[in-house]
């Protein structure tokens, strides 16, 4: 979980002096100052994307204390330009497989490769260039929200700002607003919903065009039909490059369509396949699946009968 523990203008003096390629969960990270360990390789070499952002996790074990490791031994191979989902209960370390990616903490064993290469060889700038996170909470700049989808990429222009925001599905929440995109954010500028920051995180996520995709409950604060209409969205920009994507979920229906779905449990791969073939097998995902199936619908015989009495 990532969660905000710095007031919100401490984030907005931090922002100015922080380097265009750095990105929401990096600020984030290095809010919480936990990425000291990780240092940048003595001769770090550019990441090369020649197959196009396959991700291996190989052998991989890792602890935020060594004597209570989160992943065990975790094999994991995320193939270019598919959309992969990871599920499984909370605090099982699907956060963590993030962090691991964009290297806030290094692996205590096992080794992590994008296109063949250990990532502890390549520049942490290169690195983190390459891949785009929306996380599970969105720190907002007190800044206008142009500046804050502009965060994305700074050389952005207006018309692009809006673009992505139309893909975001939350151009015309802004374009509605007394002062649009000027509107003012964060801690001293209107609060926003948690569903509309997610949307604002997507739009920077369209405007930085990152080769490797995360996507962290991305979703989660939004209703069922926004949710919907903004994946469909997601689903055209990863086609458009044939971009590789992991998202993480708790429910299952905003990622049953995925090429691959993977369910972590005790800090390793329990079960990996395609909805059909996990249904089938009738293990966990399956369990899953069919246990918040019935809830869905308890809910909506539930909703029903609201509007009839
Ligand atoms: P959720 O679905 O609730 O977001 P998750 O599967 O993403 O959970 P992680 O955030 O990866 O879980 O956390 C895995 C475990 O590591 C949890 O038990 C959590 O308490 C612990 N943990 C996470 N961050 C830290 C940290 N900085 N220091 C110590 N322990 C941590």
């Amino acid at each position: 979980v990532f969660q905000l523990s710095v007031p919100l203008n401490f984030l907005g003096s931090v922002y100015r002096e922080l380097r265009q390629s750095l990105l929401d969960m990096e600020t984030l990270f290095n809010l919480q100052k936990v990425n000291i360990a990780v240092k940048e390789p003595e001769k770090p070499k550019a990441l090369q994307l020649t197959r196009g952002g396959e991700i291996k996790f190989e052998n991989v074990t890792f602890g935020y204390h060594k004597d209570r490791p989160i992943l065990r031994n975790l094999n994991l191979t995320i193939p270019a330009g598919q959309k992969i989902a990871i599920v499984g209960p909370s605090g099982c370390g699907k956060s963590t497989i993030l962090r691991l990616l964009f290297r806030f903490y290094d692996v205590q064993e096992g080794r992590i490769l994008i296109d063949d290469q250990d990532i502890r060889e390549v520049s942490l700038q290169c690195l983190r260039q390459a891949i785009g996170v929306v996380p599970q909470d969105t720190p907002l700049f007190n800044n206008t929200i142009e500046h804050n989808i502009r965060y994305g990429n700074m050389n952005a222009t207006s018309e692009e700002v809006r673009n992505a925001a139309k893909r975001a599905r939350v151009h015309e929440i802004i374009d509605g607003l007394p002062d649009g995109y000027n509107t003012m954010v964060g801690e001293r500028g209107m609060m926003i919903s948690g569903g509309e920051k997610q949307r604002l995180a997507v739009s920077r996520l369209i405007l930085k065009d990152p080769s490797l995709l995360f996507f962290d409950e991305a979703t989660s604060a939004l209703d069922t039909y926004t949710e919907q209409s903004l994946l469909q969205n997601i689903n055209s920009i990863l086609k458009e490059k044939a971009r590789t994507s992991v998202f993480v979920a708790h429910r299952l229906r905003t990622i049953f369509d995925s090429d691959k779905i993977i369910v972590l449990l005790g800090g390793h791969v329990a079960e990996s396949g395609t909805h059909n073939q996990l249904i089938e097998g009738g293990g966990v995902y399956s369990k899953l699946w069919h246990a918040q199936e019935t809830s869905l619908e308890d809910n909506g015989d539930a909703e029903l009968a609201e509007q009839s009495s």
